[in-house]
């Protein structure tokens, strides 16, 4: 699966993507990432992509003719129809696990990073969806464009090594129901007086995942009730 990232600081995203499952996704070439900085696009010798918003007003503006511009070049090159362009905004829809999901069909994946005060409105014209990472105003589109992309980028076979770690985390849906995931130990089996559950030593199976799915649902039913319903 292909991201392609437009954003004004692509440096933002090379740790991250240096490190632990999405370096190895990377390397396996399960996934690839290009990140395309969007003042290539500029039409001016400062590179300057935004302006003062009409009306007036604090900070700046990306304009959408340089992002237009973006996109309908890094879609010449995109060979593939399965592309879904992806604005990352507070206004947009709350990300989840099934929009991972969905979005994890897609061959290509273009996501657009804001900054300053946001984009012109008619960006929005421009793009297949919108997606926020919460009720909550970042800097930039980076972190955003960055949980998306790991989110996503889990659920492409072969990047979780074992795929069954995937259906029973959180949110993922089991059994028509989305719960979280039931409580994980490991050692020392004590510590400060907390014992792991006794079950978990025992080396059945049967009960031990029934214990499980009972743990998972009390938990759920207790932390996130919304979810059963
Ligand atoms: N003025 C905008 C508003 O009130 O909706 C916020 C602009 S924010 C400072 C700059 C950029 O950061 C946004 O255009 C968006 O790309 C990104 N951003 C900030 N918070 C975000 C969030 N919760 N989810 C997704 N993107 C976000």
């Amino acid at each position: 699966m292909k991201f392609i990232i437009l954003t004004l600081f692509p440096e933002a995203f090379e740790s991250y993507l240096n490190i632990s499952l999405l370096k190895r996704a990377l390397s396996k070439k399960l996934i690839t990432v290009e990140l395309k900085n969007l003042r290539d696009w500029a039409d001016n010798p400062h590179k300057k992509v935004d302006d003062r918003p009409y009306g007036g007003g604090a900070g700046m503006v990306l304009r959408v003719d340089v992002i237009d511009r973006a996109l309908r070049d890094i879609k010449l090159k995109v060979k593939s129809k399965k592309l879904k362009v992806v604005l990352l905004t507070p206004q947009g829809k709350p990300l989840n696990q099934k929009i991972a999901k969905r979005l994890s069909k897609f061959n290509a994946l273009i996501l657009i990073c804001g900054r300053y005060e946001g984009f012109d409105e008619r960006v929005r014209s421009l793009v297949d969806m919108e997606i926020s990472i919460g009720d909550f105003v970042l800097t930039g589109g980076e972190i955003p464009a960055l949980a998306v992309l790991d989110t996503v980028a889990r659920l492409v076979p072969g990047v979780v090594g074992k795929e069954a770690s995937l259906t029973e985390e959180s949110f993922s849906e089991s059994a028509g129901r989305r719960m979280l995931e039931y409580p994980q130990y490991t050692r020392p089996e004590v510590y400060k007086k907390m014992k792991v559950p006794k079950i978990l030593l025992t080396g059945d199976h049967g009960k031990v995942e029934a214990w499980r799915k009972s743990e998972a649902l009390k938990k759920t039913k207790k932390r996130r009730p919304d979810l059963l319903h």
